[in-house]
C-alpha cells in the first residue's frame, strides 16, 4: 500500500479564504517583521521581470496596470505616506471590514490593532503595477512575492495589503475618502482575534475569541 503521509497541503476552503491566508500561519507573536527589504528597481527591469514565469503575476490583478487604469471605475483613491504607491479601489463597499487583534497584526503593524477590508483583486488597480511594493512571506519568512503575502511600500513601508490566494486584504487608513459617507461603507463590523487584544474596546461590535463565525464571542465588559 503506498503511503500518503507526504507532504499535505494545507486545504483550504473557498469561503474561508480570508480567515485561513490571514491568520493560518499565526503563531502568535512568532511574525518576522523583516520586511524593510529594498526593491527599488527601474522601469526597465520591471518590464522585464514581467516576461518571465516566475514574474508573470505581475501581469494580473492586482498589479495589471496603464490599460485597465484608464477604464476601471475609480470609486476611492488611496496613496501611501510617501506618494510613490497609489491605488484606485472600483468598487464602493468592501465585501466585509473588521479589527484584527491577532499578534501578527500588532507586530507587523506597530499598532494595538489593525483596520483591513476585503476586496476581490479585481477591485484593486496600482497606478503602477508591482512597481515599488515589497513583499514578505510570514509563513516561509522571505520576501519574494509567495502567497499568501504582506505588500507594503517598499520606500516608506506603509502596509499596503496582505495578498491571499484569492482575495486581498487592504488597509483602509490610507485611502482618501471623499465624504464621510464612503468612509461609513468601511466601517468595521466585527473584531477578531479580541483574547490577544491591548486594550478593551466597548464598542457594542461582535468580538470573536479567535476567527469570526469559528470561535468565542467575548462579551464586552461594564
Ligand atoms: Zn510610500
Ligand atoms: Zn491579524
Amino acid at each position: 500500500m503506498v503511503s500518503e503521509t507526504s507532504v499535505k497541503k494545507r486545504k483550504i476552503p473557498a469561503d474561508e479564504h480570508y480567515n485561513e491566508e490571514h491568520h493560518a500561519t499565526s503563531k502568535d507573536g512568532l511574525a518576522h517583521p523583516n520586511k524593510a527589504h529594498n526593491t527599488v528597481r527601474t522601469h526597465e527591469e520591471e518590464e522585464k521581470l514581467k516576461t518571465t514565469e516566475e514574474g508573470s503575476w505581475r501581469n494580473n490583478p492586482p498589479y495589471r496596470t496603464h490599460d485597465e487604469n484608464e477604464t476601471c471605475e475609480k470609486k476611492h483613491t488611496a496613496q501611501c505616506k510617501c506618494g510613490r504607491i497609489k491605488y484606485w479601489l472600483s468598487r464602493e463597499k468592501p465585501l466585509a471590514s473588521k479589527f484584527c487583534h491577532c499578534k501578527d497584526c500588532q507586530s507587523l503593524h506597530g499598532a494595538p490593532f489593525q483596520w483591513a477590508a476585503v476586496f476581490e483583486k479585481n477591485d484593486l488597480h496600482f497606478e503602477n503595477g508591482a512597481k515599488g511594493l515589497a513583499f514578505y512571506s510570514s509563513e516561509k519568512n522571505h520576501t519574494h512575492h509567495d502567497l499568501p503575502c504582506k505588500v507594503s511600500c517598499s520606500y516608506c513601508h506603509a502596509p499596503i495589503l496582505d495578498e491571499g490566494r484569492n482575495m486581498v486584504l487592504i488597509f483602509p487608513a490610507i485611502i482618501k475618502f471623499v465624504s464621510p459617507e464612503a468612509k461609513k461603507a468601511f466601517d468595521p463590523t466585527m473584531h477578531i482575534f479580541y483574547s490577544r487584544r491591548v486594550v478593551d474596546i466597548k464598542d457594542g461590535k461582535p468580538k470573536w475569541s479567535e476567527l469570526d463565525k469559528q470561535s468565542e464571542l467575548i462579551k464586552d465588559v461594564d
